[in-house]
């Protein structure tokens, strides 16, 4: 969406729209003027890296903030603290002064999200935000961003594989295997009623919340990902499926609506009434 991948890797079909604007069809130009930052923004999942570590936190924040002209320098001081003490970082304005490393895992995240928010974009993608942090600090960032979402006028769409985190913050779940879309729906159905019934059901059935408490096991699924430089002809999903069928392996199944909200890629699967 924001086109960040390095140079040899290119979008070579297909279309991705952000409120009516086709992203890949933008110039480089258009999209940093127009899109990245402003009206996207995309908070990382290491905060270490994607803050520079040399400068202070006010400077870094000051970048963004020239964006919008005609501030007066002490205004953009009180917003700049005024966004740190939105996300809970204590006393904000010190804060300015120091470096990511003078402050700890979870609140360089917090002063991450606070930049992502310091725009107010529509969309603000959340890429694996509490993979590095202990569960002490996901769940504190997990709670932020649940009070943001319900603040902010747009929506969040939040990366990651962890399914507890999933069902506690998301209200539509997209399922991505080998980079191909296999469910989506509500994230309630998702979670009560998975369609896909090899790759979500197999996925939801072995998360270790639900480990088997009478054998310690987990019902985990045989086999790897494929390599996307020689990805199968047919279902994507057929050299791991345990309900693989005769033309599972050289036809695509179709995206099928299965009721009003959830959809899902598979042979087995028809379309129910109403969808
Ligand atoms: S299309 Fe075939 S291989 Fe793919 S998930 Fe469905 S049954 Fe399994």
């Amino acid at each position: 969406m924001l086109r960040l991948p390095p140079e040899n890797a290119r979008i070579v079909a297909g279309t991705i729209r952000a409120g009516g604007t086709d992203l890949p069809a933008l110039s480089e130009a258009a999209l940093r003027r127009t899109i990245r930052g402003r009206r996207i923004a995309m908070v990382f999942q290491d905060p270490m890296t994607a803050l520079n570590p040399v400068r202070a936190i006010g400077d870094q924040i000051a970048d963004i903030q020239r964006r919008a002209r005609g501030l007066a320098p002490a205004e953009r001081r009180r917003r700049a603290v005024a966004a740190l003490a939105r996300v809970g970082l204590p006393d904000p304005e010190r804060a300015l002064a120091r470096h990511p490393f003078r402050v700890s895992g979870g609140q360089r995240q917090r002063i991450a999200l606070a930049m992502g928010l310091m725009q107010r974009p529509q969309l603000l993608i959340a890429d694996g935000v509490t993979t590095a942090l202990d569960v002490t600090l996901e769940a504190q960032i997990l709670h932020l961003l649940r009070e943001l979402r319900s603040e902010i006028d747009g929506s969040i769409l939040f990366i990651s594989h962890d399914l507890g985190a999933i069902a506690e913050i998301c209200d539509r779940v997209v399922l991505l295997y080998a980079g191909e879309v296999v469910e989506e729906g509500p994230a309630r159905a998702i979670f009560h009623a998975p369609r896909h019934p090899s790759c979500t059901r197999a996925l939801i059935a072995c998360d270790p919340a639900r480990i088997d408490t009478a054998t310690r096991t987990l019902p985990v699924t045989p086999g790897e990902v494929p390599d996307l430089a020689r990805v199968p002809p047919g279902c994507i999903f057929a050299p791991r499926c345990r309900e693989v069928l005769p033309r599972c392996g050289g036809e695509r199944p179709a995206v099928v609506a299965c009721g009003p909200g959830p959809r899902a890629r598979c042979h087995l699967l028809a379309a129910e009434p109403g969808a």
